[in-house]
C-alpha cells in the first residue's frame, strides 16, 4: 500500500503553514517554520539511524526528536525519564535503539551510558540543513514504539504503524470538531499516547498549536485557558483535582466555562468528579477510551448527548463487539449484558516488539483485538467500561460484579478521598469485595460499617464490600492508574 499523505501537512509545505506557534513549552515557542527547519534538520541526521530512543521529558526538545524521527522514518522510543533503571534496561534491551535523543541539559541515567547520544538543537533553522526531507511513504512501516504503561505488568511495546497514528487522530478530529483554530492546554507526560499522540501529534497534523504548562497545575489550566487556549486534555486525577479546587479558585470557573472542549482518559473518569465539574462550570467532559495498543477506540462525541459514566460510541472506522466467555458476540444491551471489548480497525497496532507469542495471544479469530477490558453497552450503544478482565471484574456468589461501580459509589462519601475495590479469595463466595480507602483529611475516617452502608444503598445487596481497609495512598503509575497488584497483601 502507498500512501502519500503526510503525517503533518502543515510541516510538509510550511509556505502556507500556519503562522501562530506551533508548540509552545513554559516561556519557549517554536512556530510551524521553525518546527518544520529544526525537525527537518535533525531529521537529515536520523536517516538510516534505524530505532532512536527519545528521552522524553515534557520540552520542546522531545516534540522536536519525535518529529524528526518520524519525518526520517527512523522508528522513535520515547522513555520515560522517571523511570528507574530496571525498567529503562528492559525497554532499551528490549528496543535496542541506535542512539538516544536528548536536551543539551538533560543529565542521562547509567541505564543509557551505553547508547551513543545526540543533542536535539530546536533552534536550527538554516534552511536546507536536512536536504529535501521525505517522510516515508509505507503507512505500515513502524512509526512510534510505544510501551505500555505497566499498569498489570511489565511494560509491553507497542509497535505503531503511520496509518494507525493518522486513523486515529482524524477519527477524533471527527467526534471532536478538532480543527486547527484550536489550541490545546496540555500537562500530560510525552511518553505515551494520551500525551505525544493525542496531545502533541494531534495538534500538530490539524495545524493547530499546543501550550504544555511543564507540570499540571490548576492555575496553569486557568491562565491558558483564561488566555485563548480552548481545549484540555487530562487524565482522571487532573480532573480531580480540578473538581477540588473550583470552590476555591473563581479563575479556574471561568476558564472552564469558556473551554470548547475538556477530554479526559487513560482512566475511567469518577462520576462524582465529573458531577462537582459540570455543576460549578456548565461544562461537561468528553470522555474517550483507548490503549496503548489500539489507539482510540471509543469517545463521546461533542455533537453527542454527555453521560457521566459512559465512554461514548466507536469512533468512526473503529468496529467493536462485546464477547462472552465462550467468545460469542454479545448482542443484548444492559447492565447485565457484560463482555469483553474486542475491536478492528485501522487504528490498530502491528504486533508487540519481539513477543511472538503475545502477539497471536492477543487476537481471536477474525482479527479481533482482545483489551482485556469488561464492558456493558446502553441500548443506544453508549459504551460503559466495568473494569479490566484481570483486576476489576469480582466473581462473587454467583455474580459478576465491577469494581468501578463500587470505587464511584464509595467515592460520592464525603470522608473517601480516593478508593479502590478488589476481590480477593473467599471459601464461602468464591471471591469477596474489598474496599481500599484512603480517608478524605476531614476529621476521623469514616467507619468501615457506615461506608459498607453507604455502598449498598446506592446499589444491589451483593455489592456490599466484605472489607474495608484504609491507606494513605493508593499504588499509583506515572499515569496516575491505580496499580491494583502493588495493593498490600495481594
Ligand atoms: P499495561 O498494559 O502495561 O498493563 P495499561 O493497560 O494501563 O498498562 P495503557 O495502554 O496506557 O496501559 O492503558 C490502556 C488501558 O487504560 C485500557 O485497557 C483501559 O483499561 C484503561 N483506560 C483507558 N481509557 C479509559 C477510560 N476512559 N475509562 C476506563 N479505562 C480506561
Ligand atoms: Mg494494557
Amino acid at each position: 500500500v502507498r500512501d502519500v499523505d503526510p503525517l503533518f501537512p502543515a510541516l510538509a509545505a510550511p509556505d502556507t503553514a500556519p503562522s501562530g506557534d506551533a508548540l509552545r513549552f513554559g516561556d519557549r515557542s517554536l512556530t510551524y517554520s521553525e518546527l518544520a527547519l529544526a525537525s527537518a534538520a535533525l531529521a537529515g541526521r536520523l536517516r538510516g539511524a534505524g530505532r532512536v530512543a527519545v528521552w522524553a521529558t515534557p520540552s520542546l526538545e522531545t516534540a522536536v526528536g519525535v518529529v524528526a524521527a518520524l519525518r526520517a522514518g527512523a522508528p522513535a522510543v520515547p522513555l520515560n525519564p522517571k523511570s528507574g533503571d530496571g525498567e529503562l534496561t528492559h525497554i532499551v534491551t528490549d528496543s535496542a535503539p541506535s542512539l538516544v535523543l536528548a536536551g543539551p541539559g538533560d543529565v542521562l541515567p547509567p541505564a543509557l551510558a551505553g547508547l551513543s547520544r545526540v543533542d536535539v538543537d530546536v533552534s536550527d533553522h538554516r534552511p536546507g540543513a536536512g536536504g529535501a526531507v521525505a517522510e516515508p511513504d509505507d503507512p505500515e512501516a513502524p512509526a512510534l514504539i510505544v510501551y505500555t504503561s505497566g499498569t498489570t505488568g511489565p511494560p509491553k511495546g507497542a509497535v505503531l504503524p503511520r496509518r494507525a497514528i493518522v486513523a486515529t487522530l482524524d477519527a477524533l478530529a471527527d467526534a471532536w470538531q478538532w480543527s486547527g483554530d484550536d489550541v490545546l492546554v496540555h500537562g500530560l507526560p510525552l511518553f505515551h499516547v494520551h500525551g505525544l499522540i493525542l496531545g502533541t501529534l494531534g495538534p500538530l497534523r490539524r495545524g493547530g498549536s499546543v501550550r504544555h504548562l511543564g507540570r499540571f497545575s490548576t492555575e496553569g489550566v486557568a491562565r491558558e485557558l483564561g488566555s485563548g487556549a480552548t481545549m484540555l486534555f487530562g487524565v482522571p486525577t487532573m480532573y480531580h483535582r480540578i473538581a477540588e479546587a473550583l470552590p476555591d479558585e473563581p479563575r479556574l470557573v471561568t476558564a472552564l466555562g469558556g473551554a470548547r472542549l475538556l477530554v479526559s482518559g487513560s482512566a475511567a473518569l469518577p462520576v462524582h468528579d465529573h458531577q462537582r465539574i459540570t455543576s460549578a462550570t456548565g461544562r461537561r467532559v468528553v470522555e474517550r477510551y483507548g490503549m496503548t495498543e489500539t489507539l482510540m477506540i471509543t469517545s463521546v462525541r461533542v455533537d453527542g448527548e454527555p453521560r457521566p459514566g459512559a465512554v461514548g460510541v466507536p469512533l468512526p472506522g473503529v468496529e467493536l463487539r462485546l464477547v462472552d466467555e465462550e467468545g460469542e458476540a454479545i448482542t443484548a444491551a444492559g447492565p447485565e449484558a457484560v463482555g469483553e471489548i474486542q475491536v478492528r480497525g485501522p487504528n490498530l497496532f502491528t504486533s508487540y516488539l519481539n513477543r511472538p507469542d503475545a502477539t497471536a495471544r492477543a487476537f481471536a479469530p477474525g482479527g479481533w483485538f482482545r483489551t482485556g477490558d469488561m464492558a456493558v453497552r446502553d441500548a443506544d450503544g453508549y459504551v460503559r467500561i466495568v473494569g479490566r478482565k484481570a483486576t476489576d471484574l469480582i466473581k462473587s456468589g454467583g455474580y459478576k460484579i465491577g469494581a468501578g461501580e463500587i470505587e464511584n459509589a464509595l467515592l460520592e462519601h464525603a470522608g473517601v478521598r480516593e478508593a479502590a475495590v478488589t476481590g480477593e479469595p473467599d471459601a464461602d463466595l468464591g471471591e469477596r469485595i474489598v474496599a481500599w480507602v484512603v480517608p478524605a483529611d476531614t476529621g476521623a475516617p469514616p467507619a468501615p460499617d457506615e461506608l459498607t452502608d453507604h455502598v449498598a444503598a446506592r446499589l444491589a445487596p451483593h455489592k456490599r464490600p466484605r472489607a474495608v481497609r484504609y491507606l494513605d495512598a493508593l499504588p499509583r503509575n506515572d499515569m496516575g492508574k491505580i496499580m491494583k497488584r502493588a495493593l498490600p497483601h495481594r
